[in-house]
């Protein structure tokens, strides 16, 4: 069976409002036919036009890159999941490292958010990755595994199969320092695992697992080739259209 591959671009807080229109215009034009799924989550600034002028081009979604929990109410500067529905996206990125370290999320607080967002029938991609001084003390396995537990395993099954999941190990974020495809590819194995141990092996096989952490050209074919690795969440390399068309060729 094929695992449905992903690549996702996070733009962070990164392009101006006609920056992020030429961007994604570049990427849409550089797009060819493919079964795998190519999603662009820019700042929310932009979502309500990109998701507009993508709207029926086959395999492309615009996500988001937070939302809060509740539906709606007096929460300064939040934006809800119905409030994202309402303008076309299709996925959010929840559980970022950025997200936990900068603003402070926690395992709970991430969880409120996955079942918001599956809550509305949109698709959360979930984060999770361990920091370096945790990979040096060879915990790695079950911080990342903890992670996963505390966000995810209160759904059931069917919720579950709706779940994107993306490892970024911290100390690969941003960094330029790539986990090596053996690295990656035994934590995402590691993590499959998990998930069949939960689940049972047909939702384990069909679980999409992304890897993130300085992706780029030069590596992406090579990580993406690992049995267990479906594609990549791309962070730096998303925001030059080149980059990122040249990582969505990148996947098998
Ligand atoms: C990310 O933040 O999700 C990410 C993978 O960033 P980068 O590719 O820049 O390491």
């Amino acid at each position: 069976m094929k695992r449905l591959q992903i690549v996702a671009g996070n733009w962070k807080m990164n392009k101006t409002f006609d920056e992020g229109r030429e961007l994604a215009t570049a990427i849409i034009n550089g797009l060819g036919s493919s079964e795998n799924l190519v999603i662009i989550c820019p700042p929310f600034i932009h979502l309500n036009h990109l998701a507009t002028v993508s709207k029926g081009i086959s395999n492309f979604y615009i996500g988001a890159q937070n939302c809060h929990f509740e539906k709606s109410g007096a929460y300064t500067g939040e934006v809800s999941v119905p409030m994202l529905k309402s303008c076309g996206v299709g996925f959010v990125i929840t559980g970022h490292s950025e997200r936990r370290t900068l603003f402070g999320e926690t395992d709970e607080v991430v969880k409120k958010k996955v079942d918001a967002i599956l809550e509305e029938g949109l698709r959360p991609i979930f984060c999770c990755g361990e920091p370096l001084e945790v990979r040096e003390a060879g915990k790695h396995f079950n911080y990342v595994e903890d992670q996963i537990k505390a966000a995810l395993f209160h759904l059931d099954k069917e919720a579950f199969g709706r779940v994107v999941i993306a490892y970024e190990p911290i100390w690969a974020i941003g960094t330029g320092k790539t986990a090596s495809p053996d690295q990656a590819q035994e934590m995402h194995a590691r993590i499959r695992k998990l998930i069949s141990g939960k689940y049972d092996i047909e939702t384990a096989e069909r679980t999409t697992i992304l890897y993130g952490g300085s992706c780029k050209p030069s590596n992406a074919k090579e990580l993406f080739s690992q049995a267990d690795i479906d594609g990549g969440l791309i962070g730096g390399a998303s925001l030059k259209a080149e980059d990122f068309l040249s990582i969505i060729k990148s996947l098998p």
